[in-house]
């Protein structure tokens, strides 16, 4: 139980108080409301998913796809001339 000034007003209250009693400001006693607190862990949530997904598509590009290339040409390369064409 501690007294701090108010995030918006900076009138004295609890670092508990979910609304200050002089102006309404949400979570007084924080530097930061919970709303702000949940944008901030939506946006932290959005760059880490940003980020596996361009290294997901990333890795697909640099190692799925040529290999899956090479096992669509390779049988292309074994077959005899009249369907080699579409591959080079
Ligand atoms: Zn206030």
């Amino acid at each position: 139980m501690s007294l701090v000034p108010c995030r918006a007003c900076g009138h004295k209250v609890d670092t508990s108080a979910l609304t200050c009693p002089e102006c309404g400001a949400t979570d007084p006693g924080h530097k930061i409301s919970r709303q702000q607190r949940n944008a901030i862990g939506f946006f932290v949530q959005l760059a880490v998913i940003l980020a596996l997904l361009s290294w997901g598509s990333w890795y697909v590009w640099n190692t799925v796809i040529p290999k899956a290339r090479e096992l669509i040409t390779k049988p292309a390369q074994e077959a005899p001339a009249a369907s080699r064409q579409s591959a080079q």
